[in-house]
């Protein structure tokens, strides 16, 4: 075993300050069992513990560390910014740089707001597409997490299913009657509640990879076909690029699969680490936000001048050097392929889902294409497996229903270390 003893102690004392001991459900280890670890430091590839453990992490962050941790270029960038004040509640320039890289990066995206979080920017975005189009629903799909704003807590994926409150106490009914739901990869579902509710629907909200029920990926013409039937309808299409902006290519998941929504949410890599998101979208929609329009939406740190510091930083590199892509997607398909491999060896048949640097392996024989069969997983297995990866000193996200995501800092040494864990606890966790 190793040592967890300061981890635990911690875990301890956080529970009579903090609601159950975290900040953010997920990282409860809840549904994995056991406790959560304690970080104090992470370089590259490596997280370090209380206890002077060292994990390989498969995580990173959830996301935004594409580079691996503490990347000397995102970290100077912060270093430089720091004695010209940490905030001025003022415009400056470099939020005008960031907007202006952002709009060539992203191709949906002509004006940007920044804000503070995912949650903020799918907030802010289906407002204003309500703005927008003077109506009041919105759709999104069973499985997909887009933050914690109420409108989204409806059938939510991520933490909210970890923890079995994909509907969550809080939200007004009359809230939660302007979302309608639909299976994920499901057009005639969409189809029909746009039927059901002709000229009512003022948006329709997706991950277009979803990662927040383990990685699923969108099938053949499934997000050409929500484009046709929004550009039909005068339905705005968003995409909630939070987790696949800048990961899957860095135009994100709109680039990779050549389909532009009208609006996109953005966070994670865009902060480089630091608390920023982003959503944007065409020039007529994004006019609607004050104090351009009547939309208001503010914010007293947005546009932080550390934040966007390191967010530039992390941006320019990406956009400079799109052989990253390449060389995230071959880690990961190393990693992938050798996984492959060990269920042949272990004689077990499960799914893995791979995008570009994203993957999950769902501990069912099924193919994994929505929510329904995303749940078919036996998460007790995915349990043991978790902590036998643990033990092994490998950082997977502690749920079945999360993708992990690989870095720049994964090089294929560490790639196979993964894999021969994975071996071993694929054995172990069938004991
Ligand atoms: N949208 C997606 C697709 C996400 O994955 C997340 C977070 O994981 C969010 C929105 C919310 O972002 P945040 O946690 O920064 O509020």
């Amino acid at each position: 075993m190793i040592k967890a003893q300061t981890s635990n102690d911690l875990f301890q004392r956080a529970q009579n300050s903090i609601p159950g001991g975290v900040n953010s459900p997920v990282r409860a280890f809840k549904a994995v069992g056991g406790n959560p670890r304690f970080m104090v430091s992470a370089k590259g590839a490596y997280m370090y513990d209380e206890d002077g453990n060292k994990f390989i992490d498969l995580i990173n962050s959830w996301g935004p560390m594409i580079l691996g941790h503490a990347p000397e270029l995102v970290e100077k960038a912060v270093r430089d910014a720091i004695p010209n004040s940490l905030s001025f509640g003022t415009p400056t320039r470099k939020e005008v740089e960031i907007a202006e890289l952002i709009v060539s990066m992203v191709p949906s995206i002509e004006k940007v707001r920044m804000v503070n979080s995912g949650t903020e920017a799918t907030m802010s975005a289906i407002r204003v597409a309500r703005g927008f189009t003077g109506r009041d629903k919105i759709i999104k799909f069973e499985g997909c997490y887009h933050g914690h704003g109420d409108s989204f807590l409806i059938s939510a994926g991520s933490g909210a299913i970890t923890l079995g409150v994909p509907d969550s106490p809080g939200v007004t009914k009359g809230t939660a009657n302007d979302t309608l739901t639909a299976p994920y990869n499901n057009l005639q579902a969409v189809q029909t509640l746009v039927d059901a509710n002709k000229g009512q629907v003022a948006a329709i909200i997706l991950e277009p990879v979803a990662g927040n029920m383990g990685l699923v990926t969108p099938a053949a013409g499934f997000l050409q076909g929500l484009r046709d039937l929004c550009d039909k309808e005068g339905i705005v299409l968003i995409f909630d690029e939070v987790m696949t902006g800048f990961r899957l290519a860095k135009g994100g998941a709109q680039e990779l699969y050549g389909v532009t929504p009208d609006m996109s949410t953005l966070g994670k890599i865009i902060g480089g680490g630091m608390p920023v998101g982003a959503y944007g979208g065409k020039t007529e929609i994004m006019n609607y936000v004050a104090p351009a329009g009547p939309v208001y939406q503010a914010g007293t740190l947005s546009g932080n001048p550390i934040a966007m510091s390191a967010g530039m930083a992390m941006l320019t590199y990406l956009n400079e050097h799109p052989e990253v892509y390449t060389q995230l997607e071959q880690t990961t398909s190393r990693m992938v392929a050798g996984m492959q491999q060990n269920l042949q060896q272990a004689g077990q048949q499960y799914t893995i889902n791979q995008v570009g640097s994203m993957f999950s392996i769902f501990f069912t024989d099924q193919p994994v294409t929505d929510f329904d069969s995303a749940k078919t997983s036996d998460t007790t297995l995915f349990g043991r497996y978790f902590n036998a990866m643990l033990e092994r000193g490998i950082y997977l996200a502690p749920s079945q229903y999360e993708s992990l995501f690989v870095s720049t800092a994964i090089t294929p040494e560490v790639a196979d270390q993964y894999v021969q864990a994975n071996l071993e606890a694929l054995q172990e966790a069938h004991q």
